[in-house]
């Protein structure tokens, strides 16, 4: 069967052929691959910046966002059966006993770093025609998603971030009044940064729970981009016009900062928007660049004096995912233009070369190994 594969020691990027896996568990379940989106992680892969073949091999099949349908199960596959949708896990646990959060199948707050990770470190990805895996790693996904649910694995960075900032608040007096007719978070003003796949997804994250927010992005302001943030109510604020120094005036202190722009300077200079008790998350792995001078002793006085939290998150956990196709079907029902506007392009497994090498093109582009239903 054909996937798309790294050699990193070669520095080649690949259609490989591949031998179709077959059940070997009983509790493991067949999996025909629908879609799988392509995110700046492949691409970056792609480029062999970093990447690692599974034990052993040369290669590593890439693709960590995916949709696909169950064919067969084993023998002790108690809850998906043949036809069923469903999104794999990217994160598989390292073997370590003294490893609590693996243990507790939560492999994205792995402490030992022996985590694997489908597509990107030491474990084949999903583009490729048909998988194997455990059923406790596979999401079921009701069928009116179909068309969006790949969307799922990358909405889940967005998810576990929120799902921690509900979590860190609860230290202090912070929910809003009215929170069951106007969202959780109504009374709050949300900034985020960058309008790619998580930024955008983060973004209606924010809004389905009421959060007044902003977009800061690269893009003009007539871009489909700026267009679909002020779809869902929120407001666009374009890097082309607005000096992130300007941001302060132009929108007021902001209590939540989600980052999803890989740009730790950018995410840095716009933390002094950060109200008294905000949470920034930062979510987006930034490139190597020279090392910046940065005021730590201004950085550490606003911490401390106004009580703040700086988070990092990565991957997600059951609970991400069940908020994710949760929030699919919300986002489905009241923006579905939007949403499905995210998915800008469906290719085939042969344009991988233009989709992984090529100049970034849309939102979210997709290998899509059928024509939709
Ligand atoms: C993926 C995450 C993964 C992270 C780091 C992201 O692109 O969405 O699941 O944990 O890369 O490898």
């Amino acid at each position: 069967m054909k996937a798309v594969a790294v050699r990193p020691a070669a520095r080649t990027v690949e259609l490989v052929d591949h031998p179709v896996p077959a059940i070997e568990k009983a509790t493991q379940v067949a999996l025909r691959v629908l879609e799988v989106g392509i995110c700046g992680t492949d691409r970056e892969i792609a480029a062999f910046e970093f990447g690692t073949p599974p034990a052993g091999a040369e290669h590593l099949v890439i693709g960590h966002e995916s949709l696909a349908e169950v064919l067969e199960v084993g023998a002790h596959v108690t809850a998906l059966r043949a036809g069923d949708l469903v999104v794999p896990m990217v994160r598989q646990p390292c073997p370590h006993a003294a490893c609590g959060p693996c243990r507790a199948s939560r492999p994205d707050f792995c402490r030992t770093g022996a985590f694997l990770e489908h597509g990107i470190r030491g474990a084949h990805g999903f583009m490729t025609e048909r998988l194997v895996e455990e059923e406790r790693f596979l999401t079921i996904v009701p069928r009116a998603l179909r068309e969006v649910a790949v969307l799922v694995e990358p909405l889940t960075i967005a998810e576990k971030g929120l799902l921690q900032l509900f979590a860190v608040q609860s230290r202090l007096p912070w929910a809003c009044p009215h929170a069951d007719a106007e969202g959780p978070g109504h009374c709050h003003r949300a900034l985020v940064l960058g309008a790619g796949p998580v930024g955008l997804l983060g973004a209606m994250a924010l809004r389905a729970r009421g959060f007044e927010t902003a977009v800061f992005s690269l893009e003009p302001d007539d871009h489909p981009k700026a267009q679909l943030v002020r779809a869902i109510g929120a407001r666009f604020v374009s890097a082309a016009t607005h000096a992130p120094a300007t941001l302060a005036r132009d929108l007021g202190p902001v209590d939540v900062l989600y980052e999803a722009a890989g740009a730790s300077r950018l995410a840095l200079q716009v933390l002094d928007l950060l109200a008294p008790n905000g949470v920034a998350i930062l979510t987006g792995v930034p490139g190597r660049h020279a090392p910046s001078d940065f005021d730590t002793d201004a950085f550490v006085r606003r911490l401390v004096l106004g009580n703040q939290v700086v988070l990092g998150t990565v991957n997600a956990g059951p609970d991400g995912f069940a908020a994710a196709i949760a929030d699919l079907e919300t986002f489905d029902r009241r923006w579905p233009g939007p949403l499905r506007g995210l998915v800008t392009g469906r290719f085939p497994i042969e344009s991988f070369r233009e989709l992984l090498l090529g100049p970034p093109t849309g939102i979210k582009n997709l290998v899509s190994f059928e024509s939709p239903a």
